[in-house]
């Protein structure tokens, strides 16, 4: 590991400890050149994370994405490429934000993307994601839908 201040090679580690909860590991290293000190983070390289509802980390995959729209716009017309224009899109904005991403951002970035599609392709979406309970939230979805539009 080169030194950042001096850039000669020979460093050592002088402390070493979990990090982000056990995550990565902080290494805090000391320079053998001009003796000063700086810190490392290793993690394991896992690409695009998702991260669940209960806090378990699952890999990126756009590929289910496009099985939950493709379940939402089933009977639809819904314009050719629309569906592969949206996981890209919810693909490249995930990959912008970092290495970790929130299943429910996810959602949101998909109902978002629907919305423009399909409405009820949309509905459809939402009652899943947002765990509809009854009529009730339906019709008020419905409501914020005609309202925003
Ligand atoms: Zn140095």
């Amino acid at each position: 590991m080169q030194c950042p201040f001096c850039d000669a090679e020979p460093t050592r580690v002088v402390d070493s400890r979990p990090s982000d909860g056990g995550r990565s590991v902080r290494r805090r290293r000391t320079c053998s050149e001009c003796a000063r000190r700086f810190t490392t983070y290793e993690r394991t390289e896992m690409g695009l994370i998702v991260r669940k509802r209960d806090g378990s980390l699952v890999p990126f995959e756009a590929a289910k994405i496009r099985a939950g729209l493709e379940k939402a716009v089933v009977d639809r017309q819904v314009p050719s490429g629309s569906i592969d224009a949206l996981v890209d899109a919810i693909e490249a904005e995930v990959s912008a934000s970092g290495s970790e991403v929130s299943s429910d951002e996810i959602g949101r970035m998909v109902l978002i993307g629907l919305r423009d599609i399909d409405e009820v392709a949309y509905l459809r979406f939402a009652s899943v994601y947002k765990d509809f309970a009854g009529a009730g939230d339906f019709r008020r979805e419905m409501a914020a839908l005609e309202g925003s539009a």
